[in-house]
């Protein structure tokens, strides 16, 4: 009997280097590193967790997902910075945007497309902290190949999969990329779910900061719901402007977007508290499947967020989302003390193998 789900996995995950983070004007350095998969892979191996190659897949799904001039941006952007002489020039061997094309700086003018590389990378990425460099690209399109692995799993019959994914994804919306996020993969995995026949497909996530990107892509979508706890971004957090409670979609997707903001210092009482209140939500929805996002920083340790849940917080949690019976695909999101990140996803995934132990055709 398996004691975790199947653990999708690439060895290209790790090519993504970030190096740092321009925070502030100052670059700090990168917390997501390689070493966040290595150390949930051999975590997963040392509860007895099973690795499961991932395949490669074509773009249909992720074309649907991202916007393909996206996909062509972050396909060709490392070596047209590397052909920029920018590390010749002032030493940054990183795509770093410098200026950024909002609305304000538009007011309504006709815009251009940039020309120089420096100025592209402000029409794409919303944020100095998400550099890209060489092998980017190459990890999160593997990210979306161990993502759409873990779905083929689930929709062969397994009652779940965990795909272990770096970089993370909710972050990335259709057309921009932040967040130390490149591609969706949480949002790549509910439309897979949704071409392959679930009609419907809730998307929970659990990471400690809102994920504005898969709400972003699932807004007007009645057949998906975006479920999501988080520190609350009026108290000053990533992503400041969007995942607050009044957010509920629009239009044909009203109603299916739910947000629990919490405040900074909450522990396991109060966002277990909130999941409850999204798995109701859930619940009412009736999905066919489900996709967890699965970030654990809201751990006390953590250094991206102030939440304060604890490795018991996390097994409640999987043991609430594996009681809604669904098929589900887990993936991984953030979670950046490494000396918790294990731990507390297996912490997770440990219920979904016990759950998942009936429902198994095989082993
Ligand atoms: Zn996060």
């Amino acid at each position: 009997m398996a004691p975790l789900p199947p653990v999708v996995w690439s060895d290209a995950v790790l090519r993504h280097e970030p190096k740092g983070e321009v925070w502030v004007g100052v670059m700090t350095p990168g917390t997501e590193v390689p070493d966040r998969a290595t150390v949930l892979r051999d975590a997963c191996l040392a509860a007895g967790g099973t690795l499961v190659g991932a395949t490669a897949h074509d773009d249909d799904v992720l074309r649907t997902v991202h916007d393909p001039a996206l996909l062509s941006y972050l396909s060709t952007v490392a070596d047209d910075w590397a052909a920029g002489e920018y590390d010749a020039l002032v030493g940054q061997d990183r795509v770093v945007p410098y200026v950024f094309m909002t609305e304000g700086m538009l007011d309504g003018l006709p815009a251009h497309a940039p020309v120089a590389t420096h100025a592209r990378a402000g029409v794409w990425c919303y944020d100095t902290m998400t550099l890209v460099g060489p092998g980017t690209w190459e990890a999160a399109r593997a990210a979306v190949d161990v993502t759409l692995t873990a779905v083929d799993l689930v929709i062969g019959g397994a009652s779940s999969a965990y795909a272990l994914t770096r970089p993370p994804g909710h972050h990335a919306t259709r057309r921009a990329f932040g967040g130390s996020c490149y591609l969706n993969n949480a949002a790549v995995a509910a439309q897979a779910l949704r071409t392959a026949g679930s009609a419907r497909v809730a998307v929970v996530d659990i990471d400690a900061h809102h994920g504005n990107g898969t709400q972003a892509v699932f807004w007007e979508r009645p057949d998906v719901l975006y479920a999501s706890l988080h520190v609350d971004p009026g108290a000053g957090w990533f992503p400041h402007v969007v995942g607050y409670a009044d957010e509920r979609g629009s239009g044909p997707g009203a109603g299916s977007t739910v947000n629990e903001p919490l405040a900074p210092g909450t522990g396991d009482e109060g966002w277990l508290a909130a999941l409850e209140r999204l798995l109701g939500a859930v619940d009412e929805f009736a999905p066919d499947a489900v996709v967890v996002s699965l970030g654990v920083d809201a751990a006390g340790a953590d250094p991206e967020s102030p939440l304060d849940v604890t490795a018991d917080g996390f097994r409640h949690a999987g043991e609430r989302l594996a009681a809604l019976g669904r098929p589900t695909v887990l993936v991984h999101e953030g979670g950046y003390a490494l000396d918790r990140l294990g731990a507390d996803t297996v912490a997770v995934l440990s219920a979904f193998g016990d759950a998942g132990r009936g429902a198994q055709s095989t082993e």
